[in-house]
Parts: C-alpha cells; sequence; structure tokens
C-alpha cells in the first residue's frame, strides 16, 4: 500500500507541475460574444448554497435563440429545490434539444425489464455526427487492431484523425438523484456554449450520455419523493425496488449481464467503440473520483489503464481545487478488485472506467448536511476536504457533476491523441496476449455433460462481444507443467526429489469450444474464466465487493486453461449464437433423461404440464447405456411433444424400453411460494430472476401475507425464503420496520406514484413484518408438509424460531470469507437434493453461518473448535502406556463414539438413557453437502480463518414435522453467477414430496 501510494504521490507532483507549466491549454472562460441567459443564470445563483460550490464553468448559463434550457421541460433549472424529472421528461428534453440543434443526436438503445426505454444522446460537432458512422469505422480498427494486422503506423494514422467517444451514464442507482438534471444542462452547454473551453470539446471529440441507467428504478424514485412532497410531515417509504429485480447490485452485474440495463450500456459503449465509461454516483461528499481507490486493483486489467485512472483523476482533483471548489478528491476506500460495476465495463473492454460519487441528497430537498470526522478530515489524499456542517443543495450536487465531467471532458480532448492511441495499445496487447502473459485460450470440452450450464456460461461471454470458436475435429494440448511440491527435508528417496514431474497432455473431441485469447477482447473472458487469490495478508482488509467470481466453477461446467498456443493452430470455426441443443434420440413411450444437476429439468418439468415423470433413485442401466441417479424417466409425452420441450435446453431424452428396476418416485410441479420482506428485496431479486429466466412459476408474496394465511398448505407445497440480504437479524425479520411511532410508510399505486408497484409486490404500510402469526403459520406449514428452504439470513432465523431441531449456528471468530468461491463436498449423494452433482461442488459464500448438528433436541452442536486432545492423563509409564490405580487391578477405557465434524454425534449410552430429548433418528437432519476441508475450501477469492467452517454442513435437510426445512449456509442463487447450484434449490422443488428417498438412518 505504502508503495502505491508513494507513486500515485509522484504522479501527482507531476501532473501538478506539467500544469503549472501552461502549456497553451484553454482556459475556461466564457465567450464575452456570447449573451448569457440572465434570468436562469441568477437562479443558478440562488440555489448554489455558497459561492464556492460552484466553478466558472457552470456559474452563468449561455442563452440561445433556438435551443430550449432544461426549463422548457423542467419548469426551473437543473438542480432546482423540490424538482426531478421522470425518465420521460429527461427524454423529451433531449429530443427537444435533437430538433432544434444539430448538435445533438438522441438514440433508443434498448428497453427495461419493465418495458421503459433507454436512451443515448451524442453531443458533438454537426459534422462529427454527420461522419458518425465513419468515424466510428476508424474507431473500430483501433478497437480490433486484428483488422490493421497490427499496424502500429496505420494505427498512428487513424490516431492522428479519429473522434474519440466519452460516454456518461446517470443515475444507475435510484436514489442517487441529481445526475439526470445535471446530464441535461450538461448536453446544453455542449450543444449551446461558446466559449472555446467548450468548443473545443464539441469539435473535439464525441460526448455520449444515457441520462438515467436505471429507467425503472428513476420512476419509482420520482415517485416517492413526489409522495414526500405532497406528505411533507410524513415520513416517505425507503425505496425498496429499484428495478424490477434488483437494487443496488444492479451495479454489480458487469459480469453476469443478466440485466437489461447491463446489456444495454454493454452494447451501447462496445457498439460505439467507446474510450472513456463515467459512472455518475452520489454518497461521499463532495466530489469523490471514485475510479481507482487503494487496490488491488483487478488482476486483468492493463496497467495501461490503471496509469490512465490516475492521469485523468488527479487532473480533475487539481483543476477543480483551483476553482477553489472543497471536498474534490481521487484514492480512498476502494480496492477496484471486482469487474462487476458497471463503469468496469470499459475497462475489461480495453476502454478506461470511471466513477464519481458526489454528495447527493436522496431527492431535491436543501438539507443542512453533518459529516462524520472521517469524511471532513484531512489526509494525504484529500488536501482541500469537504467542511463539517453545510447547507447543500441538488444545485450544489449539479455544479460540481458537471464541473467535474466538463474539466475532464476538456482534459480528455486535449490529450485524446495519447488516449487513442492507449485504447489501440490495450486493445493490442489484448490481441497478442497468447505469447505475451497467456494463457492462450481457454477450452470448453464437447463432452461435458452438462451442456444447458455451457451454453449458459459462453451465452454470457458473448454478450461480453466474446468471439467464441468451435474446434472441427479432435485436438491435444499440452499442459503446463505443475511446480513440484517442495521436497521434504528428510526425504530418503533423492530421485523423488530430483525428477521434474513430466508435461501431460490432453485431448478434446471435435465440437469443444475454444475461446481464443487473441481476440480484442479477450481481457474480459479471462478475468471471468480464470481463478482470483485475494491473500488474507493483503493490506486492504475491507474488500470492497465480492473476492472471487471464477464463472467455470460456479456455472459447474468443465473449463481448462491453456498457455500452449499450438491450440490457436486446432481446425475451428467461428460461432456466432451458442445454443444448447437438446435431441431425442428415437420413438419410445418411455424416455430418460439423465440427470446432470441441469436447471433445465426444472424448466422441463413445468413445460410439460400433462406428462407423468418419475425420478430414479438409484443409477441404472438401459439398452447399455448408463443413468445416473434422478434421471427423469418420462410418460405420457409423445415424442413430438418432448422434441419441442426440449429443443433449446440442452437436454438428451432417449428411449428406454421399461422402466427401470429401481425405485422410483413422482418429479412434481410444486406450487410455490416466493417470500420477501419489507426490508430489502435485493438479495432474494437474484433468485426471482434466476427462476423468471428459467421459466418456473411462482406466487410472490411477502411476509406480511403469510402472517394472514394460517393455511399456507392449502396453497403451496415449497415455500422459499430466499437471504434477505445485509445479514438481517431474525428479529427484524418478525418485527419488520418500527411501528410505535411514525405513520404508516404505504408502497402502492396512488395518483403521486403510478409507478411504484409494477408487477412486484404492494402494502399500505412497510412497517409490519412477518410476526408472530407468520411464524406459527410458517411452523404450522412444515408440520403438516410443506418444505420451507431457506438460505444464509433466513438459514439463521428459521433456526432461531426452532423450525429445524437438532441444528445450531456458530459464530465466527476470525472467519472472513468475503463474497468467495469455496470448495463443498457431497455427503449424501442418495438425498434427491443431490439428484445430479458430482463428489465435488464449488459454491458461492459469504461469510455464511456455521451450523454443527446436534442429536439432542434443543442442544447446541457441541463440536469444539480446534484440535481435539489425544494425549492420557498425567500418571506412570509412557504416553501410551495405561496408568495405574494403587491397589487395584486396571481398567480399559471405553472407547467414546467418533463422528465427523458435520455429521449427527453418535450418542453414548449414557446420552441414551431415559433422554426424551434424544432425536428419533428419522428426525435427525441429513447433511447433503458440507464445507470441504480447510486446506481444500479455497476455489476463488479470500479465506482467512476458514477452519472455522471447514467440514461443517454446507446444506443440510431437517425433517420436521411431516415437512421439511432445507437450510444453506451457502448462497445458491446469486448475480447470475452461481448456475451451477441452482439444481440444489430445483431438486428440492421437484422432490418436494419425496425427500426422505434413499435415506439411511442411524441404529440409535
Ligand atoms: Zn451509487
Amino acid at each position: 500500500m505504502h508503495i502505491l501510494r508513494c507513486l500515485a504521490l509522484v504522479l501527482f507532483l507531476s501532473v501538478a507541475g506539467t500544469a503549472a507549466l501552461g502549456d497553451g491549454e484553454t482556459a475556461p472562460a466564457r465567450d464575452p460574444k456570447q449573451p448569457v441567459d440572465d434570468a436562469y443564470t441568477a437562479k443558478i445563483h440562488k440555489y448554489t448554497t455558497q459561492p464556492f460550490f460552484t466553478s466558472p464553468l457552470v456559474d452563468y448559463l449561455p442563452a440561445s435563440k433556438n435551443v430550449p434550457t432544461p426549463e422548457a421541460v423542467l419548469g426551473d433549472v437543473a438542480g432546482a429545490p423540490g424538482i426531478l424529472p421522470y425518465a420521460e421528461d429527461v427524454y423529451k428534453y433531449m429530443r427537444l434539444l435533437e430538433k432544434a440543434s444539430p448538435r445533438v443526436k438522441v438514440f433508443s438503445i434498448g428497453k427495461t425489464e419493465e418495458g421503459r426505454e433507454m436512451i443515448a444522446v451524442a453531443v458533438s460537432s454537426p459534422e462529427n455526427l454527420k461522419n458518425l458512422e465513419a468515424n466510428r469505422a476508424q474507431l473500430a480498427k483501433l478497437a480490433d487492431p486484428r483488422t490493421i494486422k497490427l499496424d502500429d503506423a496505420e494505427a498512428d494514422r487513424i490516431v492522428a484523425q479519429a473522434v474519440p467517444v466519452y460516454y456518461i451514464t446517470g443515475t444507475i442507482h435510484s436514489p442517487e438523484t441529481g445526475a439526470p438534471t445535471a446530464l441535461m444542462e450538461l448536453a446544453y452547454r455542449l450543444a449551446v456554449d461558446e466559449s472555446p473551453y467548450i468548443r473545443e470539446i464539441r469539435d473535439g471529440m464525441i460526448t455520449l450520455i444515457t441520462p438515467v441507467v436505471e429507467v425503472d428504478g428513476r420512476d419509482r424514485m420520482v415517485d416517492i419523493y413526489r409522495w414526500h412532497l405532497s406528505h411533507p410531515k410524513d415520513f416517505y417509504p425507503p425505496l425498496i425496488y429499484w428495478g424490477k429485480y434488483v437494487a443496488h447490485d444492479n451495479n454489480r452485474d458487469a459480469m453476469g449481464v443478466t440485466l437489461k440495463l447491463t446489456e444495454n450500456v454493454l452494447n451501447t459503449y462496445v457498439d460505439s467503440k467507446a474510450q472513456v465509461l463515467h459512472d455518475l454516483h452520489e454518497s461521499v461528499p463532495y466530489l469523490y473520483d471514485n475510479t481507482a481507490g487503494d487496490g488491488p486493483f483487478n488482476a486483468w486489467v492493463d496497467p495501461i489503464l490503471t496509469d490512465e485512472w490516475e492521469m485523468i483523476g488527479w487532473r480533475n482533483v487539481s483543476d477543480m481545487t483551483k476553482f477553489g471548489m472543497p471536498g474534490v478528491f481521487t484514492h480512498g476506500v476502494f480496492d477496484t478488485w471486482s469487474p462487476g460495476y458497471l463503469m468496469f465495463i470499459a475497462a475489461m473492454h480495453n476502454g478506461i472506467s470511471r466513477l464519481y460519487e458526489t454528495f447527493g441528497n436522496g431527492g431535491a430537498d436543501t438539507l443542512e448536511r453533518t459529516l462524520d470526522q472521517e469524511e471532513y478530515a484531512r489526509t494525504w489524499y484529500r488536501q482541500n476536504p469537504p467542511l463539517p456542517k453545510v447547507l447543500w443543495s441538488q444545485r450544489d450536487n449539479n455544479n460540481y457533476e458537471q464541473t467535474g465531467l466538463l474539466t475532464s471532458l476538456h482534459y480528455f480532448n486535449e490529450n485524446k491523441r495519447l488516449f487513442l492511441k492507449n485504447f489501440y495499445l490495450k486493445a493490442k496487447r489484448s490481441v497478442t496476449k497468447p505469447s505475451a502473459e497467456g494463457p492462450a485460450a481457454y477450452v470448453l470440452p464437447a463432452d461435458d455433460p452438462r451442456l444447458g450450464s455451457q451454453a449458459a456460461l459462453l451465452q454470457v461471454l458473448q454478450k461480453q462481444a466474446v468471439e467464441i470458436s468451435r474446434a472441427t475435429s479432435a485436438f491435444t494440448v499440452t499442459l503446463p507443467v505443475k511446480k513440484a511440491a517442495k521436497p521434504k527435508k528428510d526425504a530418503k528417496d533423492t530421485k523423488e526429489k530430483d525428477t521434474p514431474p513430466a508435461p501431460t497432455t490432453r485431448q478434446f473431441p471435435a465440437g469443444s469450444y475454444i475461446i481464443r485469447m487473441d481476440q480484442p477482447y479477450s481481457r474480459i473472458a479471462d478475468a471471468l474464466l480464470d481463478y482470483q487469490y485475494w491473500s488474507p495478508d493483503d493490506p486492504q482488509k475491507t474488500p470492497y465487493d465480492d473476492t472471487g467470481w471464477t464463472f467455470g466453477e460456479l456455472f459447474g461446467v468443465q473449463v481448462t486453461r491453456v498457455t500452449d498456443t499450438k491450440v490457436l493452430d486446432v481446425a475451428m470455426e467461428r460461432v456466432k449464437d451458442v445454443r444448447a441443443l437438446g435431441a431425442v434420440s428415437g420413438e419410445g413411450t418411455i424416455f430418460a433423461i439423465n440427470n446432470n444437476a441441469e436447471p433445465s429439468l426444472a424448466t422441463l418439468r413445468y413445460k410439460l404440464h400433462d406428462a407423468s415423470i418419475e425420478a430414479a433413485e438409484e443409477p441404472f442401466e438401459s439398452g447399455g447405456k448408463k443413468f445416473s441417479r434422478g434421471t427423469f424417466l418420462i410418460r405420457n409425452a409423445t415424442r413430438a411433444q418432448l422434441t419441442d420441450a426440449i429443443s433449446d435446453l440442452g437436454l438428451q431424452a432417449t428411449p428406454v424400453s421399461a422402466m427401470p428396476s429401481v425405485k422410483t418416485h413422482p418429479v412434481r410441479a410444486a406450487r410455490i411460494a416466493f417470500v420477501h420482506t419489507w426490508l430489502s428485496t435485493q438479495t432474494e431479486g437474484w433468485w426471482r430472476l434466476a427462476l423468471d429466466n428459467l421459466g418456473i412459476p411462482y406466487d410472490y408474496i411477502s411476509t406480511q401475507t403469510v402472517s394472514k394465511n394460517s393455511d399456507l398448505n392449502a396453497k403451496y407445497d415449497v415455500i422459499l425464503f430466499p437471504p434477505v440480504g445485509f445479514f438481517a437479524s431474525p428479529t427484524a425479520i418478525i418485527n419488520g420496520l418500527p411501528s410505535a411511532w411514525g405513520n404508516p410508510l404505504p408502497w402502492k399505486n396512488t395518483p403521486e406514484t403510478p409507478n411504484l408497484v409494477g408487477k412486484n409486490d404492494s402494502t399500505d404500510d412497510m412497517r409490519p413484518g412477518l410476526g408472530w402469526e407468520g411464524v406459527a403459520n410458517l411452523q404450522s406449514f412444515v408440520a403438516k408438509g410443506g418444505v420451507l428452504l431457506t438460505a444464509t439470513d433466513t438459514s439463521r432465523f428459521a433456526l432461531s424460531i426452532g423450525l429445524a431441531d437438532g441444528v445450531s449456528v456458530g459464530n465466527a471468530q476470525k472467519m472472513k470469507i468475503v463474497g468467495s468461491v469455496v470448495g463443498t463436498r457431497l455427503v449424501d449423494g442418495a438425498s434427491p437434493i443431490a439428484y445430479g452433482y458430482d463428489e465435488k461442488l464449488s459454491a458461492y459464500c459469504d461469510n455464511g453461518p456455521i451450523f454443527s448438528l446436534s442429536s439432542v433436541s434443543g442442544a447446541r452442536g457441541g463440536r469444539r473448535l480446534g484440535a481435539e486432545s489425544h494425549t492420557r492423563p498425567t500418571g506412570r509409564g509412557t504416553m501410551d502406556d495405561p496408568d495405574f490405580t494403587i491397589g487395584r487391578p486396571g481398567v480399559e477405557v471405553p472407547d467414546e463414539p467418533k463422528s465427523e465434524i458435520w455429521e449427527n454425534p453418535l450418542l453414548t449410552d449414557e446420552q441414551l438413557h431415559n433422554n426424551f430429548r434424544v432425536i428419533p433418528p428419522a428426525n435427525r437432519a441429513r447433511v447433503i453437502f458440507r464445507y470441504a476441508d480447510s486446506k481444500e475450501l479455497l476455489i476463488s477469492g479470500l479465506i482467512e480463518g476458514g477452519d472455522e467452517i471447514a467440514q461443517h454442513a454446507a446444506v443440510v435437510d431437517v425433517p420436521t414435522g411431516n415437512g421439511h426445512v432445507v437450510l444453506f449456509s451457502i448462497n445458491p442463487v446469486y448475480r447470475g453467477e452461481t448456475r451451477g447450484t441452482y439444481s440444489l434449490v430445483l431438486n428440492t422443488i421437484l422432490n418436494f414430496d419425496s425427500l426422505n428417498a434413499g435415506r439411511k438412518l442411524a441404529e440409535k
């Protein structure tokens, strides 16, 4: 960290030093010949709360005869108190600009989940806009240096005349409300202002603006704000839903690209061949360039980029400091490790990612704001810190946002040849990756048993604009020699010590997918498919987000990192659209589909309403083919129906002559209730998204609905209660928000809030939680035979209300597993929950609860942490000798029953004696998967103190009454990244009334 900080400081000094030289850069100054819009300007001043909260760039508005100012739509100036425009109003203004000025062009870039439009606005000189396509073609050559045969001289010719694109995105986070008005005014300034400073930007580059990224969430936020304005004395409801699925995590989707907003911005960024993606946020006073932080930086970004971050960021600080604006800084608490942020689309596609945190009031009210000491403290990277207490307005925020952006644009334009060249160099270095740092390719074998999940992973890469190829014949690669383990000092066999391990080879069948690394977007493929290692000794002790994400592991598909460059010579063809084709291989009345834990099996069950499907409880053979446990046996479906149903699911159906002799049970389309709280909906939102994509229907109900329904079994077979998030406590789930004071917090559509509900849930008052009635209803549901599935914090909740006897949760002492990929091991493969899985399974874990089992009701696990004591008591003899007692013959000490960490501890005869607390074997918890041993726990990311959770149960099925509670310590459904563990949830759903299948009971 020290080295990094020193480097940054040197950079800072050198940048500041260059600026002081005065190299002919245009200073910000108005064009004296251009009239000023006095009325608008007066309002800017009125709404700016301190003279130093503005700059010479934005403390006036140039007048135009024909171009309307934002006032035309807003009824006031940008950033005015009390005014938050809907996305539609922002678009209306941008289209007015387009109509009035040849310097503005509006593009529709796609729709949101709820069908709202997303736009991008290009502002530049009319000439640049006229040449948009031709210029794009030039930029495309820099973006893909293969097209100019990696010819640096040709690149230089293009760099010398191409016009760069700087892409700005606003309000992805809906409660961060300032960007849309700031960007409306920014577009106006760029289109109208004739000052040399602005003219240079306009003529020299193309500014691309998406004023609202989270459009669905924006409209909800404006609703809430309007409700607040019309109920000024009341508390207003917190924004529980932003987009349809997730809230703040919409800025963690740039890996999985599961949300429309990510896809639309990614496509716009890649298609426009932009050099920068600059995302606007609000939280930190007053302007924090939150691009780089203090590390560790993502290992896959080009060092050229990390230098660019510092160049632009520190120059920003310098420029705004000179304007006298306090509280502008960069560096600070961020690590830039995870590539999940929207801005990282640029970092992973050879551009420049940037992010601002400006200061926002969560609406357009002007508020007295008091800061914490750490926010106003002067630090080495924040020499002119914010003030401890100020009156802060949305206009102040808009002044900072626009000033930061304008100085960035101007600096970028001044140095555009350098940045365009860097853009080319980063792309070129991506193309030359195989012979430089490697690898040469990633290979996904054609014989992977999970072709559906394999296709899903490849589709993510295709969304990321990664080229996928397919081998037309079988091929062999040489695998890298694994570094020999250090020989033991006392190794007797010197031969073994000296012989280096021989290189091995691996053969891949024809049809295997090859992701070549000699392509311009190899960087993102490498970042997603590679492994991550975050050292517990890293000076950064508070990772900002997940530390591991290896997609092959989390998707449960085979991915081989190939360094042998000969792989690039393999005969292959490009695949435009990867699809997992399903097939039925013959005629018959019974069809078998092998179970490989493919989520699409659940899709099939719900698709084939009328078919009867059974699951084989043991492996079997038929017609010379081997079928695994859990294999689907389908009747009452014609070949045509089946072919139609599986055509896109990557499943293979084989006719079998008769039902196999192994035991089977029905696989039914369970009626599912999906429960959410009114505390937070984001973490469960990823579960909804996964189920919707798989076509699994469910009723979406809140804990309040659960509290009102005393017969949940009448409607549902399975209740999913996914994680609430933020480690929600059981009491918070039961009590909800405080309701002993204050006013009801409605979440429903009203004249002031027409967009609030969308297709999600509604309530008259968000405050009540599950309540004790809800607890009783859940207990009754399980007692009467229902299946309740919980994960992470809801597992804690289920255990704390006694829904699953014999399992307890321990508190971690030192454990730190921060969004990591961990290893788990199959314990009970006969459980239907495990159908299709192998011995080893990788899973996502974020400090999951530590489960311990007990065979005695109400008892804690009683598991000692640390090594067991094996030494004998003090006495006569050597360590292995029996002791003696003077005056009587010696006795043998009876063996203590031994069990593994994840198991139900065996009972001693003492414990069994008249013990009504002993849980009968059939009622004891059944562990399906456990965490791997400590040494094998880490797959990707950070694990510190992992021995606290190592070997403990990760997925447990607890028979309760006539039903089951299925508890997860891992989070099996997360950010569209964990497809490999989806089937743990889906298997529970499909086998809800046969979960005891294959169960072996303890003797006592
Ligand atoms: Zn934000």
